[in-house]
């Protein structure tokens, strides 16, 4: 964490300006300033400057944000309100330890994404759970982990490699939509990439750091770290979250002498898969099935990595379907790690104003490119009639299917079978 002289030093460029307030979901759906990046940045200032104690509504300021980094691309003065939230969020954890339990339910996930043979018996679990009669508050959860899909078969054709990457399974993407890894890795065969999954890495620790839990996801980023060492090709992934968190190991391991600099190797080595299909997939024919899609962007995936533009991009690349980007297509959906669990009520109403508009566009599907975003949207396309047939699918296994149908059209126009 920075000393607190620099977070002031942080805090100083914000001019209180407010061009951040209409990209905060939170600000949106309150309208309130406590719950704005301004709000919360002058929260910590008066904190930094022992104005406020840590009561102070100062709890509830910071732990309903959700760390979603919108404000960070709004602001002109170029403010990193992720290291003051950060700041102020540590101090009122170590002065007020209570502040930072959490419901049983996120004990459990965190406790669960770093043990993957415990991941995959919950999503078995979590499959069945949704065929029975429960409790409105667990019933809740079950569409969000119940997900099921068929594993793609290879594409043909497949060209001689002339790049190679990394794979970052991830730990919800590999248990949960396995499906989406497999169809991001052929469609990168497809465009001359060779695609390898290195032993030993482990689950990327974005949830253990958003939660205060610092020495577990330096952990886990040093198993990474060293599990990724050999070669210096891209690492690619196929989750905006923890493609970000990926590419935040340098901030996490600064102040570690032994790790800084292979951090800083590691972190400059991370691409979203759609960057890399972007770069090297140009003449890889994508069909789609005349179908209305529109776009979930990841926030980390816009704010962190700074790729949002990179997954639109390859979108648009598909023939044969109509794509509307959603209006707040690159605002969070309101999961943002564990915040559904912790903070349900609000990151419903976040999810039901996008889904307001998925409502009005009515697509056949919602692409997403995040695990938990995928979760939620799936959520929310459930919780009404007008929008429970609407597909919540991600991005790769959509366009792994437009590679095939092109494929499959070009092969029926050589052998005469079509016109
Ligand atoms: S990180 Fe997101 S929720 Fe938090 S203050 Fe910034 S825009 Fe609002
Ligand atoms: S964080 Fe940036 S955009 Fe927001 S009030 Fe401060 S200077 Fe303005």
């Amino acid at each position: 964490m920075m000393a607190w002289n620099d977070i002031l030093e942080e805090i100083n460029h914000c001019n209180k300006c407010g061009f951040c307030l209409p990209t905060c979901p939170t600000y949106q759906i309150t309208g309130n300033e406590l719950a704005s990046p301004r709000g919360r940045i002058a929260m910590v200032e008066a904190l930094a400057r022992e104005e406020i104690t840590v009561g102070n509504g100062l709890d509830e300021a910071l732990s309903y944000c959700l760390d979603c980094r919108a404000c960070e691309t709004a602001c002109p003065s170029g403010v990193q309100y992720h290291k003051i939230l950060e700041a102020g969020r540590q101090r009122l954890w170590s002065e007020r330890p209570a502040s930072r339990t959490y419901p049983w339910v996120v004990r459990q996930a965190l406790n669960t994404v770093t043990r993957p043979k415990r991941l995959a018996r919950m999503t078995w679990v979590a499959r069945r759970l949704k065929k029975l009669p429960l409790p409105r508050a667990l019933k809740q959860f079950t569409p969000m982990l119940a997900h099921t899909a068929p594993l793609p078969s290879p594409l043909p054709d497949v060209p001689a490699p002339q790049h190679a990457v990394h794979f970052f399974e991830g730990c919800i993407m590999s248990a949960v939509f396995p499906e989406a890894n497999q169809s991001a890795r052929y469609l990168l065969q497809t465009c001359h990439v060779a695609v390898s999954s290195p032993q030993g890495q482990t689950c990327c620790g974005a949830l253990h750091w958003h939660a205060g839990e610092i020495d577990t996801a330096k952990k886990l980023a040093k198993q990474n770290i060293a599990a990724f060492e050999v070669g210096s090709d891209f690492i690619v992934n196929t989750a905006g979250g923890c493609g970000a968190t990926l590419q935040e190991y340098k901030h996490l391991l600064a102040d570690e002498p032994l790790w800084a600099e292979r951090a800083e190797r590691f972190s400059q080595r991370v691409k979203d898969w759609s960057t890399v299909f972007l770069a090297y997939g140009g003449t890889v024919s994508l069909e789609g099935q005349g179908e209305h899609v529109t776009l979930q962007n990841s926030c980390h995936l816009v704010n962190v990595e700074k790729a949002g533009d990179d997954a639109v991009a390859v979108l648009e690349r598909v023939n044969n379907q109509a794509f509307t980007p959603l209006r707040s297509q690159n605002m969070c959906c309101g999961s943002a790690g564990t915040y559904n669990l912790e903070h349900t009520e609000w990151s419903l109403k976040i999810l039901d104003q996008k889904m307001d508009e998925v409502d009005s566009m009515g697509p056949d599907r919602i692409l997403v490119n995040n695990p938990g975003c995928h979760l939620q949207m799936q959520w929310g396309t459930t919780r009404r009639p007008s929008t429970a047939a609407v597909v919540v699918e991600h991005l790769a296994t959509y366009l792994y299917r437009a590679a095939k149908t092109a494929y499959n059209s070009s092969k029926q126009l050589d052998s005469g079978k079509v016109d």
